[in-house]
């Protein structure tokens, strides 16, 4: 309701609510960057949380498949940034994190699961997500997001059989 009303008065925005409280709302949909991506993908509904990516071609194993775009901020931004219904953020060290919901390719969209088909490599500053294994075209692709040192804990329902209970790593 909040972020309906703010979107009706968008150019008078303040940057904190553009940038901070409305990306990752009720009313978000993925847009895959093709720039960004070396493989077909698509967006679909996920039965793991709203949105997920997909393959739509099949992917050999240890390929760049999308990189991880957005802005980058620093930890104090990550926890202004903790407020957001969906946090579309990737960690990279203490001091810096990827804000995905700004400038992001869409595989901010990327669900985690304890199973994952993706990893990320991060290499001079691109976080690339590279293939596990073969990805089959219709599979959803997925990625451990290894939370650390999160006061949060974030309750895992990826329905693998390997599932740990946490996004969170164990500590
Ligand atoms: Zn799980």
């Amino acid at each position: 309701m909040v972020v309906a009303l703010l979107a009706s008065s968008r150019r008078e925005l303040t940057p904190f609510v553009r940038e901070i409280l409305m990306p990752g709302g009720p009313d978000a949909v993925p847009k895959i960057s093709k720039a960004h991506s070396r493989f077909a993908l698509r967006k679909g509904e996920s039965k793991i949380h709203r949105w997920g990516i997909y393959a739509k071609e099949d992917i050999p194993a240890r390929r760049r498949v999308i990189e991880y775009t957005g802005l980058k901020i620093g930890l104090a931004e990550v926890r202004r940034r903790q407020i957001r219904p969906n946090l579309y953020l990737f960690v990279l060290t203490d001091q810096l994190a990827i804000d995905g919901a700004i400038g992001g390719s869409g595989a901010e969209y990327i669900n985690h699961s304890c199973s994952p088909n993706v990893y990320a490599n991060v290499r001079r500053g691109h976080i690339w997500l590279v293939s596990l294994r073969k990805i089959e075209a219709g599979e959803e692709l997925l990625l451990d997001y290894r939370i650390r040192n999160s006061a949060r804990k974030i309750e895992c329902h990826c329905g693998s059989p390997a599932c740990r209970g946490f996004l969170n790593l164990p500590e």
